[in-house]
């Protein structure tokens, strides 16, 4: 066998142990150079797919070749840059070469039966350590809908993939020979035709029509916090479809527990099923991202290019997305090689200073938006429940986060005591490490702090 083929073969049996878009990611631009007896040097474009590929398929690859040609027992890479030029169009076929559209931005059209975006799919999804169990859980769900886990629940920060991945298991599930009816809804939505039922008086009509759906996906459903006579609506909904073994999907951008004004049965419908966070991506994971969503666009940057952005650009994937974007459509307006100094001046907006890390305002803002308050009152004087918490969890995070003393803090909220915020400060302190759901709290609350 010659070495393309050799090549082939491997190739080929990669594809079906990984992801499209981690197959496109490392294996893209890589060749068999030279082989001897027992040694076969494979091609790389790069260090950072030189270490991934023999960190990580080093074996599967070794097995692979053996099962070819069993005398070799190892297998070396080496790096052999391709000509980086500033935006190196690849192989663009005819209807693909003009202009900004071929970047691709919103080339789908979403689905009118189901309301899914068919450009959401696991294949352009890609798993690090950061959304792994969620993307398990998705992918279980849609192999066997209605049974895996029910409900699925995924929660997490803005643009770390909820809509993403709740619409690929739609998606995957709607493509099925089964013809599942599947129906995706963001809340408002859901909300909204619920209310103007009820104005309309034909709630039965509505709940008629949600009946024949297998698969039912509500995105965001946070919002329906506080709206009580929707909520009372969607708990019959939410049975009807539940004792028909019909699948329900939703997300939100925290657990069913710390959704304030949410009624008790829902709670615990919502988290009756299996309920799982996405977080944020390291750097490792968010440069195969952005080498991800180039390959979908048929385009590369220079790989110092997509370093820069990958260690920059950290606040979600919408960001990393929206930066590379933006160096694209500079690329193709511009037509110059995009060299590092000019994209740090393009992305400055997307790119943290070290002044934009956590600050006072910041803190007490992320606690009142978190728990639904307005600022003043989180500085109340009252012994409300609803509000000492929150104002307890302001006072530990100014001490643990910024390094505020006891009576700085003190002085913030109005002259209390020191005692009381270092009373507030040990309160959260204990509470947090014997229980998960506040710990969970101030995680989200320290996401959106780093995030702001
Ligand atoms: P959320 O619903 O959590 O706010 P989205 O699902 O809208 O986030 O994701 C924001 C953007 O980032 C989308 O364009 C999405 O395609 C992209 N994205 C998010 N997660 C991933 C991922 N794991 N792999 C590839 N693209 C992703
Ligand atoms: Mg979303």
């Amino acid at each position: 066998m010659d070495n393309n083929k050799l090549w082939q073969s491997v190739l080929a049996q990669m594809q079906l142990h990984i992801s499209r878009a981690n197959f496109a990611t490392w294996f893209q631009n890589t060749e068999i150079i030279l082989k001897d007896n027992e040694r076969i040097i494979i091609s790389v474009p790069n260090a950072f797919s030189k270490e991934w590929l023999s960190n990580k398929y080093y074996k599967l690859m070794l097995k692979t070749i053996r099962e070819s040609d069993s005398a070799i027992k190892e297998l070396e890479f080496k790096i052999n840059p391709q000509p980086l030029g500033a935006l190196i169009q690849k192989e663009a076929s005819e209807n693909e070469k003009t202009n900004i559209g071929q970047l691709k931005f919103d080339e789908f059209k979403v689905n009118k039966e189901t309301n899914l975006n068919p450009r959401y799919t696991f294949d352009s999804f890609v798993v690090g350590s950061f959304n792994e169990l969620a993307y398990a859980a998705g992918l279980a769900v849609s192999e066997n809908p209605g049974h895996a886990y029910n409900p699925l629940f995924i929660y997490g920060g803005v643009g770390l993939g909820k809509t993403h991945l709740i619409q690929s298991i739609g998606n995957k599930i709607s493509q099925d020979p089964q013809k599942k009816k599947v129906k995706y809804m963001p809340s408002e939505k859901i909300v909204s035709g619920i209310v103007s039922a009820i104005r309309s008086n034909s709630m039965e009509a509505f709940k008629a029509s949600l009946t024949p759906i297998d698969v039912l996906i509500i995105d965001d459903i946070q919002f329906i916090s506080g709206k009580n006579k929707s909520q009372e609506e969607f708990f019959h909904v939410f049975n009807s479809l539940y004792e028909k073994n019909k699948q329900i999907i939703l997300s939100s951008d925290r657990p069913p527990n710390s959704i304030p004004e949410l009624e008790e049965r829902l709670r615990s419908r919502f988290s009756g099923g299996m309920t799982v966070d996405v977080s944020l991506p390291d750097y490792e994971t968010r440069l195969v991202i952005l080498k991800t969503k180039l390959q979908e666009k048929n385009l590369t940057l220079p790989e110092n290019v997509l370093e820069y952005i990958a260690a920059n650009v950290k606040k979600n994937i919408r960001e990393l997305e929206g930066a590379l974007n933006a160096l694209l459509i500079h690329c193709k307006t511009n037509n110059n090689i995009l060299d590092i100094e000019t994209t740090k001046r393009l992305l400055k907006g997307f790119v943290f200073s070290p002044f934009n890390v956590a600050n006072y305002k910041k803190v007490v803002d992320s606690v009142a938006k978190f728990y639904n308050l307005d600022e003043k009152s989180l500085f109340n004087e009252t012994r409300r429940k609803e509000i000492v918490r929150p104002r307890q969890v302001a006072m530990f995070l100014l001490r643990k986060e910024l390094k505020y003393s006891f009576p700085a803090i003190a002085r913030k909220f109005g002259g209390k005591d020191h005692t009381t915020v270092i009373y507030a400060y040990k309160k959260i302190l204990q509470e947090s490490e014997e229980n998960n759901k506040l710990t969970e709290e101030l995680n989200l609350i320290k996401q959106r702090i780093y995030s702001g």
